[in-house]
């Protein structure tokens, strides 16, 4: 669950809906959206300040943030005005700010507008309540805010919310391309494990020994064949399975082609089935293996082959040796099973399909952010040098596997991030899938 260079996600670009209450800027959301999102729990001492959806417009998608769930009060409003336009913008990528034409500005407005000027960041004048043709002289009067053409919609019956969304979409960056394939077909398995662990026989057992060669994959050297493999009921593409039937021994050097062949089906698979010898001590090689398919960020089933031959003490020992050893691994699902007498080879199917389950989840900006919000309020960050770092919203940039962006104020401390990751986990599960989640502080 570390951050690398390599993985580094796109982030969905982030447009903030700010201006004074009730000049529609939920509404605005809600025509933005094209429904009504179910309103986000209240949670006592968690302020609903900030509220994060998914948009998606003509294909390209964004987070919208919602400014306006806090009910106004004569006393300093203008200052919480001013703060949570600057709370949104500096989470923003681009912001709307909504005025009431049939209103005019007011010094609300203006305050907001100061706000905007020294943040710098793209602006989109949204009018509002321009319900017919005659209101529109009074969108134009708008003009005097000094940001540029007013657009003029109607939130409430949707009249020039088309054209505001496209203006507002010119005004963020390329949003990203969403990695995590979904190429359709058979899943994609592959089958791991140092020599001897028993991956021939389990091929063996689950596939019998008539094959179902699929194809071969033009351009390469050691001819890898993939098969399709009925499991549980649900077919399968074993990817690489010709490495794994063909019992040669290249005369030299044949640990490292098999370690590049291991590599070659892990790239390949979306999900890996790494086998370990229950029966002897976890190795180096199994851990290397594991990490292997966790850095390449597939789906895991671990696979504990040779049940039959381990005794009570071993299975101690193997527990002890799980906690220690692959405490790392701790998200993968993990089956008990012998490829030679077939014991719980039934659990397989289940398992691959919860792993890839978890690593297909996603979660709703909104559930994300008002977990995070939960979390940030019952735990803050310890503050550092007089300033306190805090997570201001998070998005998950893509699936397969589930990977987090979280914007922060400052840098969280290593410790900080790991707990945040932690609670992830206990909140939303992602059973059998590595998590990634990076940090982009925010100033
Ligand atoms: P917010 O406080 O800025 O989020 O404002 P709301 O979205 O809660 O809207 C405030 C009021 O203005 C509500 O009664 C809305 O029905 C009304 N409203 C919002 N948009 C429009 C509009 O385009 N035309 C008209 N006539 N009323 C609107
Ligand atoms: P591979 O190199 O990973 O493909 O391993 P193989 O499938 O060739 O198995 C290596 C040896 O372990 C063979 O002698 C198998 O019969 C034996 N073996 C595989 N699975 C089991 C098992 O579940 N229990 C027992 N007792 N032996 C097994």
């Amino acid at each position: 669950m570390t951050e690398t260079a390599a993985d580094s996600a796109p982030a969905v670009p982030v447009v903030a809906v700010v201006g004074r209450p009730n000049v529609g800027k939920s509404t605005l959301v809600n025509r933005i959206l094209g429904r009504r999102e179910a309103v986000v729990q209240d949670v006592p001492g968690v302020t609903r300040d900030r509220v994060f959806y998914d948009a998606d417009w003509n294909g390209r998608k964004f987070v919208l943030v919602d400014t306006g769930g806090w009910a106004p009060d004569a006393a300093g409003m203008a200052a919480r005005i001013t703060e949570q336009a600057e709370l949104a913008v500096a989470t923003a990528d681009a912001v709307l700010f909504v005025v009431d034409a049939t209103v005019g500005t007011t010094d609300d407005d203006e305050a907001v507008v100061r706000v905007l000027r020294r943040s710098k960041k793209p602006v989109l004048l949204a009018a509002n309540k321009v319900d017919d043709i005659r209101a529109e002289a009074e969108a134009a009067s708008m003009w005097n805010l000094g940001l540029g053409e007013p657009h003029s919609v109607s939130a409430l019956h949707g009249r020039g919310s088309g054209d505001l969304l496209d203006a507002v979409l010119k005004l963020l960056p390329e949003a990203p391309k969403d990695t995590g394939a979904e190429v359709g077909g058979p899943r994609r398995v592959a089958l791991i494990g140092k020599p001897n662990v028993g991956k021939s026989s389990l091929l063996n057992r689950i596939a019998g020994s008539e094959r179902s060669v699929v194809d071969d994959v033009a351009g390469t050297t050691v001819d890898p064949v993939d098969e399709l493999v009925e499991v549980g009921g649900v077919t399968y593409r074993f990817i690489d399975t010709a490495g794994i039937r063909r019992r040669v021994k290249e005369a030299t050097g044949h640990e490292y082609y098999a370690s590049l062949r291991t590599q070659g089906a892990i790239e390949r698979a979306e999900v890996c089935v790494a086998l370990i010898d229950a029966s002897q001590p976890v190795t180096e090689q199994d851990l290397r293996i594991l990490t292997n398919a966790e850095e390449s960020g597939r789906a895991l089933v671990i696979a504990f082959n040779k049940w039959d031959l381990t005794d009570d003490e071993r299975r101690r020992y193997l527990e002890r040796e799980i906690e220690r050893d692959l405490i790392q691994f701790g998200w993968a699902s993990k089956i008990n099973i012998s490829a030679q007498t077939g014991r719980s080879v039934d659990r397989l199917g289940p398992a691959i399909e919860e792993a890839l389950q978890g690593w297909e989840t996603r979660i709703p900006t909104a559930k994300l952010n008002a977990f995070l919000g939960r979390l940030s309020a019952a735990h803050p960050h310890p503050v550092r040098g007089g300033k306190q770092p805090r997570i201001m919203f998070g998005t998950q940039a893509k699936a397969a596997p589930p990977t987090f962006i979280l914007f922060t104020s400052g840098l969280l401390d290593d410790s900080y991030q790991r707990f945040v990751e932690r609670r992830l986990r206990e909140e939303f599960g992602f059973v059998g899938s590595p998590v990634h989640v990076q940090i982009r502080a925010r100033e």
